[in-house]
């Protein structure tokens, strides 16, 4: 089955100059690599940053989120322009509900009266600041109504352990407002973990710690946030499932049988995804008189903000009435989606993903991602009028309404899971994107793929490569040489449904750490901002065109898709070492916590001065038994060495397509068919958001969080679940690498 050689290939190459050794490309020949690089060339060459900031510009002048006539607007243009290109485009439309906030107040009753501002005024030299109408105002979607008073406690970050924290301060929280501060975990977590503690209600604030004045100048002096500016934000309980509330797992459609949506319905339906007690974020101006009236013990330190004033938990005098209501209804999403067809594999798709709705402006969040990857786009089809086809099929997808739960993604990928399935062989997604590193995250798969792009792309300022670059720093921070290796993936952008629940191979990528980026979701995330602060004069935004157009054009063109098992192998070997080691360090510390409860020390180490509750002793941590992991994981990496050893490159063009549309779906043999415990829309056994944490990733969670919960017979059964999916893939290596034969 060798390949005959191709006499366009044989041409190509003798065209050359001199032959230079060109750096090998997972998935091409020697030669169809030399090709490769040339089209890149002249795709770098067909690029044009005014069009980056013409657009954004553009895109940026009028409030866009989701259900504004703004974001039809531009949903509508970003499909002409796609059109004109020469991709066969479609607008498809979907119905999520979408809550708009109908009334917003929040006072302090006692020991004085303050109402809270709840607004963000212009900024001088911010143009588009003093233009906010038809723009949303400050709140947290998919918050439930409510109407409600109480006495205010400060919950620091509002995870799990902040209370655990506040039982042995001995302060109840039940009947109680709760005040948690942004950052530490995702927004969502706020107020899921406070209703499970019995609060009422829950107010989250931007402290300028974290991205306001003690991390530089604030607005518009330098980016950092301004004292009335508050983030808004998803609380739906995305860790269950994303995408609309009504109708998770299917397209939310026109017609698509969804439950009752008025207030009374909502609230009494406990089976969706909105919160169960109300929620308002605030800015640090409107959060400091309620802090400082705050009695109760004095925050320990590493619970304290950069606030003039001691930070006390509370209760004490400091009393809250908060009402909220909003207006829910079902709101057109609008998916921009546009096609450019394989050639010679058609049935392979390449998806590439973006959104286009903002909370506000949204110029750094999303736009600059969405003409990044427009710009993109524009590029590949420069390429088509120069007689260039895309092997696989080019998927484009600028999705609608990202900002209030990835509800466009999540709803296509619903409603095309069958053909994605059949289909889909890699998704890859940007969201914002700014000046300094490359910041990339997906399937280990990939690993090796990505390694290379990176390689082949300069950093515009440095003139090292992007790669170079980025080990660089992680070299600097660590103290030792460090290598590049993908992020595992959690959530917080439209990649989710593609990879966490229909199990195809996934990327996401940006630049950035070197913005002065503190107006995160506010009024203030404009193009005066972007151009200040974030990247000015785009030129890592045309960095990151470049290194989306190698990705799409390598995996538009190889041979056979550079999918590489080793890195994968390696990773999930660390993984379980991990789940393994946190069983038995959570033995010890369990054993050693529950002796100073027994003989009193716990106690003896507390200032008797302070109210301090001695915590209840905890069960002991059995031996699991990892066997069936291990032996897996072994199997694993037997499977990923026999892959190594065979060259596909050597099949004819259908043994190449057979061993493609194995790797494609290998991906899937990675899906729990249950899915997760108590979440089964999150089916991926190796990546999922935490439970408890949101964005950030749990890796192997259905054991991982099992353990975290001291649910040790569900560790068990996750255990044999993970093992069974792991052979499965074993299996799929194996029967590609017989294919490769
Ligand atoms: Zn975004």
């Amino acid at each position: 089955m060798r390949r005959p050689a191709a006499l366009s290939l044989i041409l190509c190459a003798s065209l050359l100059p001199a032959q230079t050794p060109v750096a090998p490309l997972t998935g091409f020949t020697t030669e169809g690599a030399t090709r490769e690089y040339s089209l890149e060339q002249k795709f770098d060459a067909s690029l044009n940053r005014r069009n980056l900031d013409e657009w954004l510009k553009e895109f940026s002048a009028k409030p866009h989120h989701l259900g504004s006539p703004a974001g039809k607007v531009i949903a509508e243009k970003i499909a002409s322009m796609l059109k004109s290109w020469g991709y066969e485009t479609e607008i498809e439309t979907f119905y999520p509900l979408f809550p708009t906030p109908k009334t917003r107040l929040l006072e302090m009753i006692s020991p004085e009266h303050f109402t809270a501002k709840l607004s963000e005024p212009a900024v001088e030299g911010d143009r588009t600041s003093g233009h906010v109408e038809g723009g949303l105002p400050t709140y947290n979607a998919y918050s439930i109504d409510g109407d409600v008073t109480g006495q205010l406690v400060y919950v620091n970050y509002g995870v799990p352990a902040d209370y655990e924290k506040l039982a042995e301060m001995g302060v109840d929280i039940k009947g109680k407002i709760v005040i948690a501060r942004y950052m530490g975990s995702w927004r969502g977590i706020k107020p899921k973990v406070a209703a499970e503690h019995g609060a009422i209600g829950c107010i989250i604030y931007s402290d300028p710690r974290d991205d306001g004045y003690y991390q530089g100048d604030i607005y518009p002096k330098g980016g950092y946030r301004p004292p009335d500016s508050a983030q808004r934000g998803s609380v739906s309980d995305m860790p269950t499932y994303p995408g609309d509330p009504l109708t998770p797992g299917v397209g939310a459609t026109k017609d698509a049988p969804r439950p009752a949506y008025d207030p009374a319905s909502l609230k009494a339906n406990k089976s969706i995804t909105l919160t169960r007690i109300p929620v308002l974020p605030i800015s640090y101006g409107d959060a400091e008189p309620l802090l400082r009236n705050l009695g109760g013990p004095v925050a320990p330190p590493n619970w304290r903000g950069s606030l003039p004033i001691t930070y006390h938990v509370g209760p004490g005098t400091a009393t809250v009435h908060l009402k909220l209501e909003f207006d829910w209804k079902l709101t057109p999403a609008y998916d921009v989606i546009a096609r450019l067809r394989g050639s010679e594999r058609p049935d392979e798709w390449i998806l590439r993903g973006n959104h286009h709705d903002g909370w506000v402006f949204g110029a750094m969040d999303p736009l600059s991602g969405t003409v990044t990857t427009l710009e993109e786009a524009r590029g590949l089809a420069e390429l088509v009028k120069q007689g260039w086809r895309p092997k696989r099929t080019l998927v484009y997808c600028i999705w609608d309404g990202e900002e209030p739960m990835l509800l466009g993604s999540t709803e296509w990928a619903e409603q095309h899971e069958a053909e994605l399935r059949q289909h889909g062989a890699v998704y890859i997604n940007t969201d914002a994107t700014g000046r300094g590193f490359l910041d990339v995250g997906g399937s280990h798969t990939l690993q090796q793929f990505v390694l290379q792009s990176a390689r082949d792309v300069a950093d515009p300022v440095h003139k090292i490569s992007v790669l170079g670059r980025r080990e660089a720093a992680e070299s600097a921070e660590a103290g030792k040489k460090a290598d590049f290796e993908l992020e595992a993936l959690g959530s917080g952008s439209d990649f989710t449904p593609f990879l966490q629940h229909v199990g195809v191979a996934t990327l996401n990528f940006g630049f950035g750490g070197e913005e002065q980026y503190g107006v995160y979701h506010s009024n203030y995330d404009s193009y005066d901002h972007y151009v200040r602060f974030e990247d000015p004069d785009l030129v890592y935004c045309l960095t990151n065109v470049q290194f989306g157009g190698r990705l799409m054009l390598r995996l538009a063109n190889a041979d056979v898709l550079p999918f590489k098992f080793d890195a994968l192998s390696k990773t999930i070997a660390g993984y379980a070492s991990e789940v393994k080691k946190l069983t038995d360090d959570m033995r010890r510390q369990t054993e050693f916590k529950n002796q100073m409860i027994e003989d009193g020390s716990l106690k003896a180490a507390a200032d008797a001065r302070e109210p301090f509750v001695v915590p209840e002793a905890k069960a002991p941590v059995p031996f699991l038994n990892f066997a069936p992991l291990e032996n897996a994981v072994a199997k694993l990496q037997a499977s990923a060495d026999g892959f190594s050893k065979v060259d596909p490159l050597k099949l004819d063009d259908a043994h190449a397509a057979a061993f493609d549309a194995i790797l494609m779906h290998a991906e899937r043999a990675l899906l729990l068919d249950d899915g997760l415990p108590r979440r089964p829309w999150y089916r991926h056994m190796l990546y999922a958001p935490g439970f408890y944490t949101g964005y950030g990733v749990k890796t192997l969670p259905g054991i991982r969080e099992a353990i975290e919960q001291r649910n040790w017979s569900e560790a068990e059964t996750q255990i044999g679940h993970v093992a069974t999916a792991l052979n499965q893939l074993s299996n799929e290596i194996d029967r590609a690498t017989a294919a490769a034969k």
